[in-house]
């Protein structure tokens, strides 16, 4: 706590009007390949004990965020955790201020839901678009080689930033890996980044310090009034190579009748809004499970509440500090 009043006088120094404070709600998505704690792609997957320690650090790093946003004078902070089975935090280790919002909804931003009264938004934790250089680089899933439209690579902070915007919230924020913060300040103009270095195993990362200076860098953009809702103009042709070849893009593309040559799929959008609901599609969801969404829904969550009980367990059992 000293240390993010220390971080807030320093900006009320700097003449930065705290009493006013730019956005009144921001909504946080908070991923965890971008965070402090994982280093590899086993802790980016679900039951494995490096994923567990990476959801207690996810957490650390989102609370950082969180607190320091209170302290600039935000009204209300909502996290919505973005990876996986969407069950990753814990909410215990979070201010309680902040609500978080764990596992996926139907809509009206599908997996997202109701942004609410958010005017603004952050995105924590994130990484870079498929078929690029970053730290586990992918979009939506890592099934997808690569994924470009309109001859270049879609990243999630595109899609994200553009699905939020007829909500009328631009997106102010966004940590990750180096690759990830180019892309999203190449995408959308005026977004403030901070990166975290993955070439080093997260052992080897003074999380403290890293945290502080994220909080410090959230807290500036939070005073950033400049940045505008991200709406790209249509329309949109996504060409996406599917990993496993194929027969998988057969599995995934065939039963929506999505354009396929080999691995190799197409989809057409006249907006953001539609393209990012195909490629759910393609990615996410059979057409029963569609049909049965609310059902299929609450299965998936449930298993990731599960997922949840089980890293309590895990970091009881084997802490680390
Ligand atoms: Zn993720």
């Amino acid at each position: 706590m000293p240390a993010i009043a220390t971080i807030v006088m320093h900006y009320q120094n700097m003449g930065f009007n705290m009493n006013a404070p730019a956005y009144r709600h921001i909504l946080i998505i908070a991923d965890i390949e971008g965070s402090s704690g994982c280093g590899s792609y086993r802790a980016s997957s679900f039951l494995t004990q490096p994923w567990a320690h990476a959801c207690a650090a996810m957490s650390r790093d989102v609370d950082a965020v969180v607190k320091v946003l209170f302290d600039a004078g935000v009204g209300r902070v909502t996290v919505k955790d973005f990876h996986r089975t969407g069950y990753n935090l814990l909410p215990e280790m979070i201010d309680r201020r902040a609500a978080v919002v764990c596992g996926y909804r139907q809509g009206p931003v599908p997996g997202l839901g109701d942004p609410d009264s958010a005017d603004g938004v952050m995105m924590l934790g994130m990484h870079a678009a498929a078929g690029t250089s970053g730290f586990l680089a992918h979009t939506l899933t890592s099934r997808l080689a690569s994924l470009k439209v309109n001859g270049r690579p879609l990243a999630e902070v595109e899609l994200f930033a553009a699905v939020l915007a007829p909500f009328g919230l631009p997106a102010i924020f966004f940590s990750g890996c180096p690759v990830a913060c180019t892309q999203a300040r190449e995408r959308i103009p005026g977004i403030h980044t901070f990166s975290i270095e993955k070439s080093m195993p997260p052992q080897a990362l003074d999380a403290d310090r890293w945290r502080r200076d994220l909080a410090r860098s959230a807290a500036k953009a939070f005073s950033n009034r400049t940045t505008q809702p991200y709406g790209p103009k249509g329309p949109f042709h996504a060409v996406i190579a599917i990993r496993d070849g194929a027969k998988a893009a057969a599995r995934m593309a065939d039963r929506w009748g999505f354009d396929r040559t080999g691995a190799r799929v197409r989809i057409d959008a006249p907006d953001m809004d539609t393209l990012y609901n195909r490629l759910i599609r393609l990615c996410y969801l059979p057409p029963l499970a569609e049909r049965t969404l609310p059902f299929s829904l609450m299965l998936f969550n449930a298993i990731g509440w599960l997922g949840l009980l089980w890293v309590r367990r895990q970091l009881k059992a084997f802490p680390r500090d």
